[in-house]
């Protein structure tokens, strides 16, 4: 595509997570008419949350899938512009910055990255074969197909706590694997898991192989302190062992720190001036949508003003 004046875009947003889309919402107010690509995951990890309490304004919890459709109507609403694709590559050496996709190529004079982050594995044998088969990362899209069955979690952050109270809706059992006798989880899931007569818990120990033919029928464990080997049989494993930020595509351009995550300022700025990073593919600390939404909206304000300065 020939690049003049009249095809580049003012902004870009890569991410329809809680900040990619608030980004829009915030770029679109600003009359930037700005075009966010939303990846595969539409709508973000928040949008396989099954209830999200910690979302001020929603005193009964909304579902994650509902709040990212909120949000999308509320961007859309003033303007902003979505295309369900997946962008390939970026050019940040020079402006434009270019974006491609599978299909095509597009410029910009601002990029907003709000890529997130996936959920990590647990590499062991039987997980990669199985998946789709008794192995999840996600208890709202999965959590359905164990009705009446018995499934295992692990990890002790807030995320097994939270989809393992989710699956007690469907499961008989939900045993939580822990690989430290201690949970990460904050005190209130930890309360309401203890007190769940569904819910128990196997402490030290960490997953060492996913059994299984066409579906996951146990799990072989073992014992970090004793180095004990136990069978545990199950027909569901749901994984939540924290996530890997996803900014794969920026590795040779923008400044990274030693985990993966895009290094910005307070003000979303990355090492390339109209370039801004905003949510989880920045940010290894919060982690929650309101954290990125506020991060999303201050890179959106942040472009806004780079525009204005260079009109
Ligand atoms: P997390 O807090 O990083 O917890 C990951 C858990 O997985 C930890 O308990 C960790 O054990 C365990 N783990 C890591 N690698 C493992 C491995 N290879 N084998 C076995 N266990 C392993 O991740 P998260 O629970 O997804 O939460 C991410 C962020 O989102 C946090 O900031 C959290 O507060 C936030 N969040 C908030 C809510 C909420 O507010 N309601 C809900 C979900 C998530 P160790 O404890 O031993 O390190």
């Amino acid at each position: 595509m020939e690049n003049n004046e009249k095809n580049v875009e003012k902004v870009i947003i890569l991410g329809s997570g809680p900040a990619g889309l608030s980004a829009a919402l915030y770029a679109a107010r600003a009359e930037l008419s700005p075009l966010l690509f939303t990846g595969t995951e539409v709508g973000g990890q928040a949008a396989t949350t099954s209830i999200i309490e910690n979302y001020p304004g929603f005193p009964d919890g909304v579902g994650g899938n509902q709040l990212a459709d909120l949000f999308t109507k509320n961007a859309e609403k003033f303007g902003a512009r979505f295309e369900y694709d997946v962008v390939t590559a970026v050019d940040l050496t020079k402006r434009p910055f270019k974006v491609t996709t599978y299909g095509k190529e597009y410029y910009t004079k601002t990029l907003i990255i709000t890529t997130g982050a996936s959920p990590n594995k647990l590499n062991v044998a039987g997980e990669k074969e199985l998946i789709g088969r008794g192995v999840s990362y996600c208890a709202t899209c999965d959590g359905w197909f164990f009705r009446d069955k018995k499934v295992a979690v692990v990890g002790g952050g807030d995320s097994a706590l939270e989809e393992g109270l989710f699956l007690t809706r469907y499961a008989t059992s939900v045993t939580i694997i822990h690989r430290r006798n201690e949970l990460r989880a904050g005190a209130l899931l930890q309360k309401r898991a203890k007190e769940n007569p569904k819910i128990s818990f196997i402490w030290d120990t960490v997953v060492d192989e996913i059994e299984g033919q066409d579906a996951v029928t146990a799990l072989k464990l073992k014992n970090v302190k004793t180095g004990e080997f136990s069978q545990l049989e199950v027909d569901g494993i749901f994984i939540f062992v924290g996530h890997n930020p996803n900014t794969e595509l920026f590795r040779n351009s923008l400044e990274l720190d030693e985990k993966g995550y895009i290094r910005n300022d307070e003000r979303m700025r990355t090492n390339i001036p109209g370039v801004y990073a905003a949510g989880e593919a920045a940010d290894s600390h919060y982690r929650q949508v309101i954290t990125s939404a506020g991060m999303g909206a201050a890179a959106a304000i942040e472009a806004t003003r780079f525009l204005e300065a260079e009109e």
